[in-house]
């Protein structure tokens, strides 16, 4: 399907196939008959060899550049192809809902963008052109060998057969173990990449010791398997070799037979009146162009299956549906007014165990509301629902008025502005990371505000300001400071619904207080989702909703709640109170206390 882009390539691809055969073909025919000429002529006449020279080079030079034109064609084919392939691959990765992510193992999708895409282009390559080659290569020697003598190109010709399907048997066991080796890759570099990114973990623990024994294994492993694929390919290539050179021998054996018996001396002139030596020589100059299209037939066919499996696990992903998709018919709401409504909302992750029972809530715009719950009750999977990260299992999330399924999801998203805990820096510059998604954004807009999301004193600290570097790369940032550079990011889009994940963090109390400023201008204005253990933000909220095992067991005020002498009023008492809840080195300020 991809190919037919390339048509006109493979159609240029085919003819220099051709023009390589033939003048490749061309050459042994020539050495041949300069071999007669010379035995003809004796010593004394070179002359009649100039013409033979000539079309010799010009041979040799047209096989060079159709060979030349080939490779460049099959390369820069493929080069095109997996290009294409890669691009779209990763476009489709970026479209892909978290449900669909949340069953795939990173490593096996890199290698996928990676060593599949690879697989797929040596297809190309080897496959689609260079199979005609060795077609042609094939069927043109056995034609110029049956022309030359029939004898002896049966006596070759049988022995095709015998190597291409050792050839290809070798090549077949040969993919298994490279196979194998490419998973061991797969396999070390998940154990370096988990490594990497949790190495404060690994400190942290002491678990140097272990992690190394852990790569060591994996690492002798991989090592071992590529020795045994090596040695096998060495093995082969030793074995090809003299098989080739056995048939010459046997050849030159026969043929030389042949030329001999048909020799005779007639006035005092050597006459041959079967096979000439100049016959014998191209023969030999025939098998030994045989050699490469025979070599070549084990990396087609290898090349196939490798191809065949790669490009069934890259389409798998391109034509993945994605469990979270556009209705036909899907609008853009333009700008929201605010209204948020969960209508009967139950939801599994998996299809079977509940997170999710049945949620009813209806929110006027502009209005805050605290989401609070043990961990695992169901909040991060309520505000999950609202982004579309995942559809509702039964029931229906509308904003608006309008089910979120029937928006476009550019338009769901840019409404609702996410500010998480766990915020992703990107390795770029500060300025880059606030506007992120907004590249035209003037410095101005950004500087603003960071000052509304309290992180512009610290960025004003940076050596290079707001084009210091941040994240791997970069200059690293505190949980806080990640925070309000995210709220900043957030800010940048002006989104008339917000959601807030505030439940983990830990930061000093100069810290929190930045943050609680910050997010009480940002949320002015907006319907505001707050997953919140912060008394003050508790008591600010219109509403607090408190989940328990995936239901909303109370919801209110905090007045109205802590009247009830409920869950919230439990959780108050054992967390929430100013001086209670244990555990709490010195973060907690006045009336700002946290659970976790
Ligand atoms: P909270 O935010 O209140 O801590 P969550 O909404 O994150 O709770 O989780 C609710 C339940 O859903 C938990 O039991 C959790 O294990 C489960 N859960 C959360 N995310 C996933 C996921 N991606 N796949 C499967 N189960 C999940």
């Amino acid at each position: 399907m991809l190919l037919k882009t390339y048509k006109k390539r493979l159609i240029w691809g085919y003819i220099s196939v051709f023009g390589a055969a033939l003048s490749a073909l061309a050459i042994p025919k020539v050495l041949g008959t300069s071999v007669n000429r010379v035995l003809e002529s004796g010593e004394q006449d070179v002359t009649q060899l100039y013409p033979l020279a000539i079309v010799l080079l010009l041979a040799g030079t047209a096989r060079g550049l159709f060979a030349f034109w080939q490779t460049f064609l099959a390369e820069s084919t493929s080069q095109m192809v997996a290009y294409d392939l890669r691009n779209s691959y990763f476009a489709r990765l970026q479209h892909l809902s978290f449900g669909f992510h949340d069953n795939q193992m990173t490593g096996a999708l890199m290698s996928r963008a990676t060593a599949d895409v690879e697989g797929v282009r040596m297809f190309v390559n080897m496959g689609a052109i260079r199979f005609g080659f060795v077609v042609v290569m094939v069927l043109g020697i056995a034609v110029a060998m049956l022309l030359t003598d029939v004898k002896l190109a049966l006596v070759s010709l049988a022995f095709v057969p015998i190597l291409g399907w050792r050839a290809m048997t070798v090549s077949r066991k040969l993919r298994l173990a490279w196979m194998h080796v490419q998973e061991l890759i797969a396999d070390l570099v998940t154990v370096l990449q988990e490594n990497l990114s949790g190495i404060r973990v690994v400190k942290a623990f002491a678990a140097e010791e272990y992690e190394k024994e852990k790569f060591e294994a994996e690492s002798g492993g991989l090592a071992e398997e590529t020795y045994r694929a090596e040695r096998l390919w060495a093995m082969n290539f030793a074995i090809m070799n003299f098989s080739f050179i056995a048939m010459i021998t046997l050849i030159l054996w026969i043929g030389g037979l042949e030329v001999n018996a048909g020799k005779s001396v007639i006035d005092g002139q050597v006459v041959y009146s079967g096979l000439t030596p100049g016959d014998l020589t191209a023969f030999i100059f025939y098998m030994g162009l045989l050699a490469l299209p025979v070599r070549m037939t084990g990396f087609l066919v290898n090349a196939f299956s490798r191809a065949a499996s790669s490009g069934e696990r890259i389409f798998e992903i391109l034509d993945a549906e994605s469990p979270v998709n556009e209705r036909p018919g899907a609008r853009s709401l333009g700008r929201v007014a605010g209204h948020v409504a969960f209508e009967n909302v139950s939801f599994s992750y998996d299809g079977g165990r509940p997170v999710l029972k049945n949620i009813s809530v209806a929110i006027q715009p502009g209005q805050i509301v605290a989401l609070l719950g043990r961990p695992g009750s169901g909040k991060t999977t309520f505000v999950h629902l609202l982004s579309r990260y995942y559809d509702v299992t039964s029931g229906r999330v509308t904003i608006d008025g309008t089910d979120v399924r029937d928006m476009l999801l550019t338009s769901l998203r840019d409404n609702i502005g996410l500010v998480q805990q766990d915020v992703f820096i990107h390795t770029a510059t500060v300025r880059n990371n606030i506007a992120y998604g907004a590249v035209d954004a003037s410095l101005q807009k950004v500087v603003e505000m960071a000052k509304i999301a309290q992180i512009h004193e610290f960025i004003a600290t940076l050596p290079d300001g707001y084009d210091s570097l941040v994240g791997e790369r970069g200059v690293g940032l505190s949980g806080g400071q990640k925070q309000r550079l995210s709220i900043a990011r957030t800010l940048m889009r002006d989104p008339p619904i917000l959601v807030l994940d505030d439940s983990t963090s830990s930061v000093d109390a100069h810290t929190e207080r930045l943050i609680q400023d910050a997010m009480e201008v940002v949320i002015k204005r907006r319907t505001t989702f707050i997953i919140t253990h912060r008394l003050s933000a508790l008591r600010g909220a219109d509403t607090i909703l408190v989940f328990k095992d995936g239901e909303i067991v109370e919801r209110g005020t905090h007045e109205e709640l802590l009247g009830q002498g409920g869950e919230y009023r439990e959780i108050y008492e054992l967390q929430l109170l100013p001086g209670v809840g244990a555990g709490h080195k010195g973060t907690a300020t006045g009336s700002d206390r946290r659970l976790e």
